[in-house]
């Protein structure tokens, strides 16, 4: 007998049909003997329209207010699904975040899980309940009701498997597990039966969207068992999470993640001196703008030199604002900005112990024509900022270079 927790996301619970669907699974896993907890997100499309709601009425809805009305969603589908777990003849219980106490801080709209306090769910497990929990939601300490950010059930899951030391955290979506690229890219691309934390976090970071990174970094935290899955098919093991010491034999490379939302600022002709990156991304900073890949040259002639730096194409616009200021505060020569461009990373903890990754991917890509505007390296990742209109292009070769279609 194991203790399960299972996570189902939006999709997976669509429809009176699919919830149903999910109380069928959730009974085999039972009637196998095991212990079972279900941590559902709201109905596919419903946060999206209780988002919607508000902003039409505050086009900045008060936060706390905001997560009143957006936990609702959840609370829909953990009596939904009791009340299916009941008609199949199972007994079940449902639970808001508030009503297990799940703690969290006040930070509304992203909040985090402080502690929960996991009596009530045990003891209704040991009574032969399948204990139902609205994810994505919290209380604080003064009892208002939290969120955890979008796509935040995934950590409610993991979070519960991490306080109930659960055998196995499993997250039911609507692909069957973590694939060594975007399929709807590369039609080869290939399942994983693993894929280390490490790798896990790496992809996710660079687009890859399958699992809330939060989620990711708690379960690598507390060392929980980490399994995605389809709750479309009957059958399938999906990707196992791991440890880098548990995994048996590790490919070089484990995947290419994507990025399309990067936006490149250069500035050119800056002093080289002391204080010169902070008085360029301070600003930045205090306007809340997060910085992804940083580039600085030596500088040629001692006197100036070159700085290059991402950010989400979003925020391009107030970043290209902002360091118009900047230049002339720092007397830099120019600022150029593109947001047509667009990041591809090779991710893999077999590249600590292998050489020659970095120059076969530079290979394939020159091969294409394709120009590397902005490189950066890390122990298990070699990331590349391209022209946006060759990412397709370039995640196809790069996938059929290092034979990522083919099992290890
Ligand atoms: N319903 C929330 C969202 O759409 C949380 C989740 O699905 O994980 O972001
Ligand atoms: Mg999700």
């Amino acid at each position: 007998m194991a203790l399960i927790v299972q996570k189902y996301g939006g999709t997976s619970v669509g429809s009176i049909e699919r919830i149903k669907n999910v109380a069928q699974r959730v009974a085999r896993f039972k009637a196998q003997g095991h212990q079972v907890v279900v941590v559902v997100s709201a109905m596919t499309g419903e946060t999206n329209r209780l988002i919607g709601l508000a902003k039409e009425i505050q086009s900045h809805p008060d936060p706390r207010e905001m997560d009143v009305l957006v936990s609702t969603g959840e609370q829909v589908t953990i009596a939904l699904l009791s009340m299916a777990l009941m008609e199949m003849g199972l007994k079940a219980k449902s639970y808001t975040g508030a009503q297990v106490r799940i703690l969290t801080d006040a930070a509304h709209t992203k909040a985090r899980i402080l502690s929960i306090d996991e009596e009530n769910l045990r003891r209704d497990l040991n009574a032969g309940h399948v204990v139902v929990v609205a994810g994505f939601q919290g209380v604080d300490e003064k009892g208002n009701i939290t969120t955890l950010g979008r796509g935040g059930s995934d950590t409610t899951g993991v979070a519960l498997a991490a306080a109930l030391k659960a055998d196995e955290c499993q997250i039911y979506t609507d692909v069957d597990g973590v694939y060594t690229t975007d399929p709807r890219i590369v039609p080869e691309a290939r399942k994983l039966k693993t894929i280390t934390f490490e790798e896990m976090l790496e992809m996710a970071s660079l687009g890859s969207k399958v699992l809330q990174i939060r989620s990711v970094e708690f379960a690598g935290k507390y060392k929980v068992k980490l399994r995605v899955l389809s709750s479309f098919e009957e059958e399938g093991e999906g990707t196992l999470i791991t440890f880098e010491e548990d995994a048996m034999e590790q490919p070089i490379i484990s995947g290419i993640a994507f990025n399309r939302d990067e936006a490149k600022i250069t500035v050119l002709g800056v002093p080289d001196r002391p204080g010169i990156a902070y008085a360029i991304l301070g600003p930045v900073a205090e306007a809340n703008i997060d910085v992804d890949m940083i580039i600085q040259n030596v500088g040629a002639d001692g006197t100036t030199t070159d700085f290059t730096f991402t950010v989400h194409r979003n925020d391009f616009t107030k970043a290209m604002e902002i360091l118009k200021k900047v230049q002339s505060a720092i007397g830099a020569r120019e600022v150029k900005g593109d947001d047509k461009t667009a990041k591809v990373s090779l991710v893999g903890v077999g590249m600590r112990s292998h050489s020659g990754i970095a120059s076969n991917m530079f290979k394939t890509l020159a091969a294409e024509g394709i120009n590397s505007q902005m490189i950066s390296t890390s122990e298990i990742k070699i990331s590349v900022v391209i022209d946006e209109k060759y990412l397709e292009l370039a995640v196809r070769v790069l996938h059929k270079a290092f034979n990522l279609e083919q099992a290890a």
